[in-house]
């Protein structure tokens, strides 16, 4: 299908590899002789020999530098990984994560610009622009995920209106009133936008939406589907973390088929997460990036725990930027059932596939004698309930042959009526690891 495609930065999105893989080594040489100015790296690179960017020979030569993990920067917090003077720092985001020891990335003026010009890039390849009104309805704050695309929304030219996250009735008035386009959220957010305007009696596709980014958590291609049928909208997945910046490290174009990892601006691995080896194109792994345009924080080979893989085909859009397979989850996410590896994605996928499957779910792992015990809880469509028992008990027994096909443990299957299980107004809370609970 020939598609109507824009680019941000043309040359930079399109040109040969030769020439984007040259840019890459002398603007590693760079982060490399930037990273030498902290605490952190000054010992780590020189304890490996490396005096100085000029050190490195080639991009090969990047495996000369050791990982840098999530509990490197812990270590470092506040000041060891802070590459500049304080008076060139112009803002900070700090993450807590869930086991609350902080980590912080700091940006120069030059970071941020940077930053700004990736999401200007990102929100133009989904074929998003000037006459697009975008409410972004990511959380504004420590948290990246709203002023990490509010600037580079602007910078594309589009309208922005800073809606931040939660206050739904709100966020449905200004969509309503300002004729909202495009919007940014986590995708169970927009589920859960979609089941309160069907609670109101408001038709969701009856708004002016035509696309939304989402992004933040996992989620399954049978969410995408269901937020698209929802809307009647396109629906575009957004990469990004913290460490990275946040969102705007891979985005995906007019195609949907994956997300273009913004190469120019950070070198992709994709390690064995056991033993840090590099997997072939098309294997899963774990994602490990370098930082290249970051003055302030600089960051090499960063470990994300995040499992995804890339397309080993070029995209029909013409970027030469590889894309990345959706993210299947974190390496720590994984859940061990009676001694069977699962990750959270598979489950969602399972129940998703179900389409009287409704909006919200739950998993919850529990100890019974010496035994696992897997319970899913979902909401499922309010008239299931009124119907025959029959039919309520013939679906149970699909999902439960779905869920036991993909991940071989029988779990428990609950229904509850829309709007029972918790909404988070962030990320959502979907595990509920007893087991961790009891022995914290
Ligand atoms: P925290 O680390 O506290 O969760 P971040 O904002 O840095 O805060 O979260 C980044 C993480 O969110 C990523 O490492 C990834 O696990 C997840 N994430 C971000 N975007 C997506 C996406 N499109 N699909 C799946 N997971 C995502
Ligand atoms: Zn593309």
């Amino acid at each position: 299908m020939r598609m109507n495609i824009d680019y941000w930065n043309k040359s930079i999105e399109t040109g040969d590899r030769e020439v984007l893989e040259k840019t890459q080594l002398a603007d590693l040489r760079k982060t490399v002789d930037q990273a030498l100015k902290t605490d952190f790296y000054g010992k780590r690179l020189r304890t490996e020999g490396i005096e100085s960017g000029e050190d490195i020979r080639s991009i090969a030569d990047l495996h000369r530098i050791p990982y840098t993990t999530k509990q490197d920067l812990r270590d470092a917090y506040p000041y060891g990984l802070l590459a500049i003077p304080l008076s060139e720092v112009v803002r900070l985001h700090v993450s807590s994560g869930t086991t609350g020891i902080p980590t912080v990335i700091y940006h120069s003026q030059a970071d941020l610009n940077s930053w700004t010009d990736l999401g200007a890039r990102s929100v133009i390849a989904t074929g998003a622009g000037k006459d697009d009104v975008f409410q972004n309805m990511m959380t504004y704050g420590l948290f990246t995920g709203g002023l990490g695309l509010h600037y580079g929304g602007e910078r594309a030219g589009m309208l922005v209106i800073p809606a931040s996250s939660g206050n739904t009735q709100r966020q449905i008035k200004l969509m309503h009133d300002f004729k909202t386009t495009v919007v940014h959220a986590t995708p169970s957010y927009m589920l859960h936008l979609a089941a309160r305007m069907q609670n109101d009696g408001v038709d969701p596709a009856s708004l002016s939406l035509r696309k939304a980014f989402v992004g933040a958590e996992p989620h399954s291609e049978n969410v995408r589907l269901k937020i698209e049928e929802l809307f009647g909208i396109d629906v575009y997945n957004s990469y990004g973390l913290s460490e990275m910046n946040g969102p705007a490290v891979a985005f995906e174009c007019v195609y949907k088929k994956g997300m273009h990892v913004w190469e120019d601006a950070y070198i992709m691995e994709v390690v064995d997460p056991e033993t840090g080896e590099p997997v072939e194109d098309g294997q899963s792994g774990e994602l490990v990036f370098t930082t290249l345009k970051r003055e302030a924080t600089p960051l090499l080979r960063y470990r994300t725990r995040d499992l995804s893989f890339v397309y080993d085909t070029e995209c029909e859009c013409g970027r030469k930027h590889r894309r990345i397979g959706r993210i299947k989850g974190r390496t720590d996410d994984m859940l061990i059932i009676n001694g069977v590896n699962i990750y959270p994605s598979q489950i969602e996928e399972a129940i998703m596939r179900l389409p009287e499957i409704g909006n919200n779910y739950q998993i919850i792992v529990e100890k019974s004698g010496a035994l696992d015990k897997l319970t899913v809880k979902t909401e499922v469509r309010k008239s299931i309930f009124s119907d025959d028992a029959r039919e309520i008990n013939a679906l149970r027994k699909r999902a439960i042959e779905n869920l036991k096909s993909s991940i071989i443990v029988t779990p428990i299957v609950e229904f509850h009526e829309p709007g029972i299980l918790p909404v988070q107004e962030g990320k959502a809370k979907r595990v509920f690891d007893m087991r961790k609970e009891e022995q914290a």
